[in-house]
């Protein structure tokens, strides 16, 4: 990217131009979440002085004001995906709501396999593993070596196992490689099995047609998307979300109510519990513009060209292992790495001390990979639009100078 575009989309970032202790901040955490351009943080604030209605039914002009943000956002959020139809949209409070919300409105039970990878996050985890406990589903774990990638062969043999549900990663935030999600999803149906696409890492990067991928069910975050926290959503198939109960239950959801019964509403209100996050839809709507605006190819290329950088660097200290594919290229915006004889505690604590950079340590939420593969935690640095070259040398030449500190 030329120095001038870079300088105009890090002019759109005030986070970048408030300094920490004296410095500039040093962000390389984006895949835990990205900053927030202006025309995020002023769209929230501006909904926030003018408006305070509740959406839904109220006839009052803040009420109205409320509803039709939140169907703009819904709309903003439809087409972003490329769903067909706005109702096949459900704000939640992230993606990892969004995966739950599947888990337990889905038809699984006793009999039913719920096929993941071993690469997936804790909130792609955790939900099937309740599963198993209340319910007797089965659920099975498709081994992946970050190396080498998705294997399809073993996946087709697994699919035979009368697997119900697959949920997988689209980009991985242990090591940042793509999934074949188109495909996963086609042997997937072959075999008379859902999908649901876990998107949190992809959205920010990656064009998203769930119509062209074929997922039946498409969770993520805005907070990862240039949005703010507390909002995300799922999308799910129109005919799949008609046949699923509520899960959450109260204002919004129902239709009608006495002592003893209720009607539920149509989706996706049956599946909105509560007073609906009014400012989080505006920011939501917000960060989809400007994210349409820059482009996700152009926020990858950029992300990929400083990840191609930070890991030439690393090259040169064999001290130094990356997780992953060797070919930086693969791991998209991700670089996730250990240090023999180092803890990544004390060493992104080192990084951000000397040199302000700002780096994730531990097991990323990917624990059970962790302690499959006997590596105790690494230092994760993701990379976005607004990073830059120099970025990647704060990094690395302090990551350098501490090598050569412990010797
Ligand atoms: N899935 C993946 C791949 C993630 O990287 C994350 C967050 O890091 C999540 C799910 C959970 O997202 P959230 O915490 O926004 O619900």
């Amino acid at each position: 990217m030329m120095d001038a575009d870079l300088a105009r989309i890090r002019a759109d970032f005030p986070a970048l131009h408030l300094p920490v202790k004296g410095r500039a901040p040093v962000y390389l955490d984006s895949a835990c979440t990205t900053l927030r351009p202006e025309p995020v943080i002023s769209a929230m604030a501006d909904y926030m002085r003018r408006n305070s209605g509740c959406h839904g039914r109220a006839a009052h002009a803040f009420g109205r004001e409320a509803t039709r943000v939140v169907a703009e956002a819904r709309e903003a959020t439809r087409a972003f995906l490329g769903a067909a139809h706005a109702d096949e949209v459900i704000f939640v409070r992230g993606c990892t709501e969004a995966i739950n919300l599947v888990a337990e409105c889905l038809p699984l039970g006793k009999g039913d396999t719920v096929l993941t990878t071993g690469i997936e996050h804790n909130s792609n985890l955790l939900p099937w593993q309740g599963l198993v406990r209340r319910r007797g589903v089965r659920h099975v774990v498709l081994p992946l070596d970050p190396a080498r990638g998705f294997d399809m062969e073993a996946f087709r043999a697994r699919l035979r196992d009368g697997v119900r549900l697959v949920s997988v990663v689209h980009v991985s935030n242990l090591c940042g490689i793509e999934l074949p999600v188109a495909e996963i999803c086609r042997e997937a149906h072959r075999a008379g099995a859902w999908v649901l696409v876990d998107g949190a890492q992809s959205v920010a990067t990656h064009a998203i047609d769930v119509g062209a991928m074929g997922a039946d069910f498409f969770a993520f975050s805005f907070h990862k998307a240039f949005g703010p926290e507390g909002i995300g959503a799922l999308y799910g198939r129109r005919d799949l979300l008609a046949r699923m109960p509520a899960w959450q239950v109260g204002g919004d959801t129902v239709e009608d109510v006495t002592y003893d019964t209720c009607t539920w509403a149509a989706v996706p209100q049956r599946f909105e519990a509560g007073v609906a996050n009014t400012t989080g839809a505006v920011g939501a709507a917000a960060a989809i513009a400007w994210l349409r605006g820059i482009g996700p190819d152009r926020i990858l290329a950029h992300a990929t060209a400083l990840n191609e950088r930070a890991t030439a660097a690393l090259s040169h200290f064999p001290r130094v292992h990356v997780i992953g594919p060797i070919d930086s290229v693969l791991r998209g915006s991700i670089l996730n790495f250990w240090v023999d004889g180092l803890d990544s505690r004390s060493l992104a604590g080192l990084l951000d001390e000397r040199a302000g950079v700002m780096v994730r340590y531990g097991k990323h939420c990917v624990h059970a990979w962790y302690h499959a593969a006997g590596i105790p935690d690494s230092v994760r640095a993701s990379f976005s639009i607004y990073n830059t070259p120099a970025d990647v040398d704060a990094l690395t030449d302090t990551l350098g100078n501490v090598l050569s500190m412990i010797g």
